[in-house]
């Protein structure tokens, strides 16, 4: 039955690129550098299609992915903005990474003398950055072996190396150990040898950019806050919300005092209550673990509390002193209304883990 139109999608994701868009001006803004848009786990679960090409027409230096199956999905976009990869690559991985000009950040020597390898075989000149592990523990020279590395590689014939990065593990976190981690890192480029060669020297990522000041970097690459949340709690209000997540009201039924709701019985209703069933759960990424911490849906035009656990599928929601909401209205589980950092909060994690949890199964809706 062909002329039998698609239905609405009952959960899905509205996206502004707009907002994005905004958020990256004020990137560039506060940090008077270059930016590098992190847009690894698809653009943290923006979409990384629509989000690469919405910021390719700006000002965008880098796009930072986390591995060669993003770089692949990137460049199949045509972009012609850089794709750096942000961690170690795998041996296996690295011809594709030759190949495809995709820039690698170099950890070990070992990594290096194969990229060094894969590239004269080849014919061709490998770009990368060098990793600095200034206090993250995840890869990259100690600050000490650096100089000497770098040193090794510019003697290799099929390596040229045009950066220089490290990373912040407490920038939204601990002042002190951030701020002395900054101080490391501009005192060895200070004192690298040939410095004038690193065209890009880069620290932070969105708590680093909005919190501290580096002698020595030339470029950020914020991830979060491009999607509009601070990791500070400063500077929430000179960004927008790019995403909002809604689904709708499926069920609207009166349910008596003493009335169990939702799996394991944790709720029973102590009076008359008016519930509404809503079309989203686990099974689209709305954390499960927000069960019974009180969290808040913002529906018909007022926050209201869930109630019992959130099922894979529908979550309950108390409408009893909010009447006038029907079937198929609209329910925004976080946005403008409810912020996602509150949902992370009372989810217990955080809001990087919030956005990126959101499965396949909701659409996402591009405006702007
Ligand atoms: C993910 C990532 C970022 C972006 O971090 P945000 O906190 O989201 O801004 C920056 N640099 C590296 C190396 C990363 O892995």
């Amino acid at each position: 039955m062909s002329d039998v139109p698609e239905s609405p999608p009952r959960s899905w994701a509205e996206v502004d690129l707009s907002a994005l868009r905004h958020n990256l001006a004020v990137a560039g803004e506060l940090s008077n550098q270059q930016v590098m848009a992190v847009v690894k786990a698809s653009a943290y679960g923006h979409g990384l299609e629509a989000v690469a090409s919405a910021l390719e027409q700006e000002e965008v230096a880098f796009f930072g992915v986390a591995n060669v199956g993003e770089a692949r999905r990137l460049s199949e976009t045509g972009v012609r903005t850089p794709i750096y990869l942000l961690g170690g690559t795998f041996p296996a991985e690295r011809e594709e990474v030759v190949a495809h000009n995709w820039l690698p950040c170099l950890n070990t020597m070992e990594e290096a003398h194969h990229f060094d390898e894969l590239a004269r075989n080849r014919g061709t000149v490998v770009e990368a950055h060098l990793t600095v592990d200034t206090g993250m523990g995840r890869g990259g020279f100690l600050p000490a072996d650096a100089p000497a590395a770098l040193e090794a590689i510019r003697t290799l014939p099929g390596i040229k190396v045009s950066g220089l990065g490290s990373h912040l593990p407490s920038a939204d976190e601990d002042v002190e150990f951030t701020r002395s981690q900054f101080e490391t890192f501009d005192s060895l480029i200070e004192s690298l040898p040939g410095r004038d060669q690193l065209k890009h020297v880069h620290l932070s990522n969105s708590a680093g950019l909005l919190g501290y000041q580096s002698r020595t970097t030339t470029l950020v690459r914020p991830g979060l806050l491009l999607y509009g949340v601070s990791p500070l709690n400063e500077h929430s209000a000179t960004l927008r919300t790019v995403m909002t997540l809604k689904s709708r009201v499926a069920v609207i039924r009166d349910l008596p005092p003493g009335h169990g709701i939702s799996y394991g019985r944790t709720f029973v209703t102590t009076r008359s209550t008016r519930v509404a069933t809503i079309g989203i759960g686990y099974g689209d990424g709305y954390p499960r673990t927000l069960s019974n911490h009180t969290p808040e849906v913002f529906i018909c035009g007022h926050r209201a509390p869930l109630l019992g656990r959130v099922t894979m599928d529908q979550v309950m929601v108390d409408l009893t002193d909010h009447p006038g909401c029907s079937p198929g209205d609209e329910v925004e589980l976080f946005g403008p209304n409810i912020p996602v950092e509150e949902v992370a909060s009372k989810a217990g994690t955080i809001p990087w883990e919030v956005f990126t949890s959101i499965t396949p199964r909701v659409q996402r809706v591009y405006s702007g």
